[in-house]
């Protein structure tokens, strides 16, 4: 393995799902339903499937119907307006889709500042570009992890190229507000840079609105927008990502990406099309769900002794097992299983400053009530 990637092992998620299967645990640690998403989209897939849509390479910048489906999308949730010919691009999930763009725009040596926790394949992808990144670290304050604008700005030197966003936020179910990403847009405007945005959980706010980078003024043009079918319709394993980015750069990121897998999940990409179209209803009653889901889990885990960031976005709770008289999220996480047979992610694999994360542990509730009953039952005899 050579030096870019050796300092990166093997990722956490399989780590715990290994554990998880092997000793019969409830698995609250990597971020995918219990349950799949609507029949009727699963019945969409099987019918490309069976009626030959996508069965053989698709146009490599993702099929039309797609492409179409993701302007839409934009436009109807957000009022931004993107050419599906120019300016959206099909990807294997999100991860494919950070890949190009950092390969694609990133130059040796430059710097890359994320938002720190950061989800694992970033510092993997920034170093696979032989970039470097600069971690500004999000900071427990009144219930919340929160950004230091000032931090941010001192972050920057000549040598940054890239802003690598994430909101909502994963671990911390951060949600940046209007004014935060108003700071942010005028820091990137005012240092030239670039802005690449993992919005996977934009249909998972539960207070507020999600509101996409690419909306501030002057962002559209320098903003590279990413998203997944994965999170929004309970499909993690299709694998259906996208970009939003104008023509420029999103023929930047096309570039790298055709070398990656040049194309992927053909049928799928047929009945994501019809997702993207379900009405209203559908997002408002995933919301409520996992709105639900999140406030019996977060009442769960302060009821067993945890400290609970109550997340505002995306399907995960963070938590501090200070309380608990633990230390290291490592060690605890390892011996969780055996202990209550339950499964978590520790927060410090996300950071560089392993002290800032040490004591930090993450759950999912994208599960069952009754999984999480379950799970909470158990935890409470820790
Ligand atoms: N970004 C974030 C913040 C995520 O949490 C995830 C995965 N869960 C991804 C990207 C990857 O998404 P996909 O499964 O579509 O590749
Ligand atoms: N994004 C999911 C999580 O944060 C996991 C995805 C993966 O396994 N790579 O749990």
């Amino acid at each position: 393995l050579n030096r870019r990637l050796a300092p990166f092992g093997t990722t956490i998620f399989a780590e715990m799902s290994a554990l998880a299967a092997r000793t019969g645990s409830i698995n609250l640690g990597q971020g995918f339903p219990d349950t799949d998403g609507p029949a009727e989209i699963a019945e969409a897939a099987s019918r490309a499937v069976l009626t030959g849509l996508g069965n053989q390479y698709p146009p490599g910048p993702g099929v039309p119907e797609l492409r179409a489906a993701v302007a839409a999308h934009q436009q109807r949730f957000y009022g931004l307006s993107y050419d599906p010919d120019t300016e959206v691009l099909i990807t294997a999930g999100a991860t494919e889709a950070i890949a190009a763009a950092l390969l694609a725009l990133l130059e040796p040596g430059d710097e890359v500042i994320a938002l720190e926790p950061y989800y694992d394949s970033y510092a993997a992808c920034i170093a696979m570009a032989g970039a470097v990144r600069v971690p500004v670290t999000l900071r427990p304050h009144a219930g919340a992890f929160t950004l230091d604008l000032d931090e941010l700005r001192a972050a920057v030197t000549p040598r940054t190229r890239l802003l690598l966003l994430n909101t909502p936020h994963n671990p911390t179910g951060t949600v940046l507000t209007p004014a935060e990403l108003a700071a942010v847009a005028e820091l990137a405007v005012e240092r030239d840079l670039l802005v690449v945005t993992d919005e996977v959980y934009e249909h998972l706010v539960f207070e507020g609105a999600h509101t996409p980078l690419a909306g501030l003024p002057g962002m559209r043009e320098r903003t590279v927008c990413i998203s997944s079918a994965g999170k929004t319709f309970s499909f993690t394993g299709w694998k259906v990502g996208w970009v939003t980015a104008p023509p420029e750069l999103l023929t930047a990121v096309r570039s790298a990406k055709q070398f990656l897998t040049y194309v992927a999940s053909g049928p799928f990409q047929y009945a994501i099309a019809e997702a993207l179209a379900l009405p209203d209803a559908y997002y408002d009653t995933f919301r409520a769900d996992l709105t639900a889901k999140r406030d019996l889990l977060a009442d769960g885990l302060a009821a067993a002794g945890f400290e609970v960031f109550r997340p505002r976005g995306t399907y995960f709770i963070t938590t501090d097992i200070t309380p608990l008289g633990e230390k290291d999220g490592l060690a605890f996480c390892r011996s969780l299983p055996e202990r209550c047979g339950v499964v978590a992610i520790p927060n410090q694999v996300f950071y560089d400053d392993k002290a800032a994360g040490a004591s930090l542990v993450r759950w999912a509730f994208c599960k069952k009530t009754e999984v999480l009953q379950e799970a909470v039952a158990r935890l409470r005899r820790l």
